[in-house]
Order: structure tokens, then sequence, then C-alpha cells
């Protein structure tokens, strides 16, 4: 066996998930190479500049600032840097059809002073209902965040049954929801937070209110110069790391010999192919895609992996405008009318909205740097169906939707908006898949079901291959930018550990 500072390790993918990982083995004293199959890294946290305006493709919404530390500290570096982080407040405006439209601040007084409009009950509401989400968030961070817990059996092992007791898992997150808020609209933007994971709020377990706590306790940010900076800044550490990274290099075959991965096989741009042998391979590749493609999984094992359906994935629209409008906050959210007619529709059916929800971001309202002077930078987002060869869509579809979503718009107060568009780009769940080689376009890895998968996603050892492992989205603990870059980390402990053991 090599000794652990010559042991190689080759990372598929370049998402935050596998730089994240390839950071943290390198500073153990592994040899790591990073093979990308696009011209740049980030996966979905991408960028497009054009004309003046720069739209953040992907994330927009940047959380947790303490989950990305580690990846930063280290010979008397600091997160800070690298990247600018400015806080955003209101975090979201949220726009309903009757023409309310409600602030959530994250400043205390602020968000009562929004709220008494509606009467003291619901000012009392909103507070017990974000000490409810503290709770979530705590137990879970204790163990299933920060110990890395992969099963269901882990689970009940670490918490045991008493403290188990206090997560909320016996109900819907809507049901609990309605339960402890009678206001309709609060009800509205607090199932909307389960659009951080593309999943229902009808499917979701009700542990998964947590996330308003994060957003509330932690805050809400921006990366100044916009969301890709974070992306350069992990390059930037590849680099210092001494990591290997290799740009244009798409893993086609995983190699495997006695139950243990031997490397893989990789085809450049220019069409040539090599191998890369490895004690280890970390795949940020989705999981399903992953052993379908690069290790042509029997359909035995395939079945297995039924229970992580795919995620939502979406429409992103990216419009350059010759104004500004003013009634926009940084994050707007246009909901649907029956917000659970939404969700069914999606999630149940399989179904393109009709009238979707819809996530606006304006990043211009924080960074006016984003678009040239007088216009404006916006990207449009609804959650729609991951691809399903039952239920085939065309690009003809996904257009129709664009325009429902544009009508939609104009209705609730973007008057005339595509008399004012300069620039657009869009993109469909074709194009996330054929970019980032997700699970049938998915945009946030595995659905939280509470049937299903009990909101686990698959784990990240490989059950089939002692030294191939998982990161990203489609593993615990999910999705999301902090998410992904925590499975990275936790996979590069876990790898630290087994290459311990296996050296005595
Ligand atoms: C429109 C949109 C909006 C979003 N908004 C937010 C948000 O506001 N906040 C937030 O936190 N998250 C958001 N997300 C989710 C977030 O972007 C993802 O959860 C996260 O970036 C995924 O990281 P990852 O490491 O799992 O994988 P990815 O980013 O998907 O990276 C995987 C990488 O692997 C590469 N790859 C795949 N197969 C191969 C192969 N065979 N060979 C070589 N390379 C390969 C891909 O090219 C890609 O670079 C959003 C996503 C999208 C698309």
């Amino acid at each position: 066996m090599r000794s652990v500072e010559k042991r190689r390790v080759v990372v598929i993918g370049a998402g935050l998930g596998g730089m994240s990982a390839a950071i943290m083995l390198a500073r153990s004293g592994f040899q790591v190479t990073v093979l990308e199959k696009n011209a740049n890294v980030g996966g979905k946290l991408n960028v497009l500049e054009t004309e003046g305006f720069r739209f953040d493709l992907g994330p927009s919404i940047f959380t947790l600032p303490q989950i990305f530390r580690p990846v930063f500290e280290g010979d008397g570096k600091r997160l800070e840097d690298y990247v600018t982080l400015e806080r955003v407040d209101p975090q979201w405006r949220n726009f309903f059809e009757d023409g309310t439209v409600v602030d959530l601040w994250e400043d205390k007084e602020k968000m009562r002073a929004e709220l008494e409009r509606f009467g003291s009950r619901d000012v009392k509401q909103y507070e017990e209902f974000l000490a409810y989400s503290r709770r979530q968030y705590e137990i879970v961070e204790r163990g299933y965040l920060r110990e890395g817990l992969d099963t269901f059996g882990q689970f009940v092992r670490f918490y045991g049954w008493t403290e188990a007791r206090d997560l909320d898992y016996m109900h819907s997150m809507a049901g609990s929801i309605r339960r402890r808020l009678r206001n309709r609209y609060l009800r509205d933007i607090f199932e909307y937070f389960i659009k951080y994971v593309g999943s229902s709020a009808l499917e979701s377990p009700a542990f998964m209110n947590l996330m308003p706590n994060i957003q509330m306790e932690f805050g809400l940010w921006y990366v100044s110069g916009g969301l890709y900076e974070l992306a350069k800044a992990f390059r930037r550490r590849l680099d210092e790391c001494g990591v290997r990274l290799m740009l244009g290099q798409e893993v086609v075959r995983i190699d495997h010999d006695r139950g243990s991965v031997t490397g893989v096989q990789a085809r450049g741009s220019d069409g040539a192919t090599g191998f890369f042998e490895a004690d280890y391979v970390v795949s940020n590749m989705e999981v399903i895609p992953a052993m379908q493609k690069l290790l042509g999984a029997p359909k035995a094992e395939m079945k297995k992996l039924r229970r992580f359906k795919p995620s939502c994935s979406g429409i992103v629209v990216h419009l350059g405008l010759d104004r500004v409008y003013p009634q926009l906050a940084h994050h707007n959210f246009f909901y649907s009318k029956d917000l659970h007619g939404h969700f069914r529709r999606v999630f149940r059916e399989g179904r393109l909205p009709d009238d979707p929800t819809l996530y606006v971001v304006a990043p211009t309202r924080t960074d006016p740097s984003q678009a040239p002077a007088g216009c404006d930078n916006i990207k449009i987002l609804p959650h729609i169906p991951a691809l399903d060869e039952q239920r085939p869509t065309t690009r003809e579809d996904y257009g129709a939707l664009k325009e429902i979503c544009l009508d939609k718009l104009e209705r609730m107060g973007l008057t005339d908006l595509r008399r004012h568009i300069v620039v657009e780009d869009f993109w469909t769940p074709f194009d996330i898949e054929a970019r980032y080689g997700s699970n049938r376009g998915s945009i946030y890895g595995v659905v939280c079901d509470r049937r299903s998968n009990f909101a686990f996603k698959a784990p990240k050892q490989s059950t089939l291959f002692r030294n191939l492992y998982f990161v990203g989205g489609s593993t615990n603990p999910g999705a999301g930018m902090p998410m992904v870059t925590l499975s990275g980390q936790h996979v590069a402990r876990m790898i630290a550990e087994q290459s311990a053991k296996e050296a005595q």
C-alpha cells in the first residue's frame, strides 16, 4: 500500500462539491487530480457576461458562510481573504396576486413592523414559528450535518429516540406550517422555503422547516462582484493546495477490479482519451448518472437507487432590460394563486405548471455593476418537473411556459416587461442536463420526500466499491452550495480515515 502522501485521488467534476473534497484532500497530503468536462470550474455555479450584463446562471443566494470556512482556512488565511460577502436585507420580497406585498426581514424590528398590519397574533405566531425552526435546525445540525450521517440507521443510533421525538418528522412541512400559522401569506412564504432543495412542501418532512432558521439566524448574503466570484475563489484554493485541475476532460468510465475502483478513463475536448490511475475516486457527477453511465451498474443496483428521485428542474430566463423596475428587491417571489395546486401539479402529476411561483432575482439592487447604467439584470426561475421519458416535453413546451411567466410578471406589476428586453438567455432542463450531467436536468440533486427517502440522499461511500465516494447534491446532506461544500469536507475526512486504517 502507498504511503498516505503518495495516495492518488481522482475527482470527477469541478462543482463546489468536487472542489471542496479536492482542496480538503490535498491539504491532508493526498495527490489530487480534478477532471472537469466543461471549460470552467463551478458546475452549476456559472456565469454569462454579455453586452455589459453579468448573469449568475445558477445560484444567487449564499447562506451559511461558516460551512465554507474550513475550505479557505489554513496558512493564516480566511474566507474573507477570497470573497467579500454583503448581507442582503430585506431577504425576500413576496408578491401575491391580490396585490399584497410582504417583505421578509432579517432585522427583527423591521420584520415586526412589517407584520403588525396583520395583527399581533400573526407577529406572535411568526416569532414562535422561528423558534420552532431553530429547534429543528439545531437537532439536524448536531448530527446529520456536522457528523455527516448517511443512513436512517446511523440517524437513529446517533440521536436515540428521545431527541428524535423533538424532530418534527411525523408531519409534512406544509402540515406543520398550517398548524402554526394562520396568516395565508406567511404560510405560502414559509412553504416556499422548500425551493432551496427543489421539492414540494406537501411531500417533504416537517423538519425541513429548519430552512427559515438558516436564513434568519445566519443571514442571506451576496458575493461582491457576483456569485461566480465564489467559484473563482475555490479555483484559487485548488491552485494554492497543489491540486492538478484538468478542464475539458470528460470521464467516460470508472474502471474496477474485485470490489475496488482502479482509475478512470477520460476523453479530452480534442477527442483523445487517457487513463488516470487512482487509489480513490470521488464523483461529483450525480450518483444515478455515474452508476449508469460510468459504471454500467446492473439493473438490480439501479433499482435500489429508485428512491432517490431527481429534484425539480427549471427553466431559467436571464433578461437584460433597458429600464429598472424599482418595485423589485434583490430577491423576489411571485406566488401562484394556489401554491398547493402548483406543488401537486409539478411534483405529483409531473406536469408543467400553468401558474408557477416565480423566483425573480435583481442583483443590481446590491451591486449596480451587474448591468449597464440605467439598465437592469433579472433572472426568472420557476420550478418544473425533471425530464421524464414517460411524459416527454419539448423545447416548444418550455418556450410556451416562458411566455406564461412573462405574462404573470406583466400582470403583477412589471408592466411592458417584454418591450424592455435587450438581452435574453434561456435555459431549459435539456441544457441543464447536458451542461452539468445532472440526473434528468435536476437542479438540486435528489428530491426530499418523506415517503420514499425521508429526505435522505444517497450515501457518500459507494455500497459496491470500497474506494469510490460521491459528493454533491445527490448525496447527503443534499443540494445548495453550503450542503454540497459540506459533503466534500465529509468525504475528504472519510477517505483520510479509511486511508489511515488501511495503512496500518
Ligand atoms: C438555476 C439555479 C439556481 C440555484 N440557486 C441556488 C441558490 O440560490 N443558492 C444555492 O445555495 N444553491 C442554488 N442552486 C443549487 C446549487 O447550484 C447546487 O446545489 C450546487 O452548485 C451543486 O454543486 P455540485 O457540486 O453538487 O454539482 P455541480 O455544480 O452540478 O457540478 C458537477 C460538475 O461535474 C461535472 N461533471 C459531470 N459529469 C462529469 C464527467 N463525466 N466528467 C467530468 N466532469 C463531469 C459537471 O460539468 C459539473 O461541473 C441553484 C442551481 C441552479 C441550477
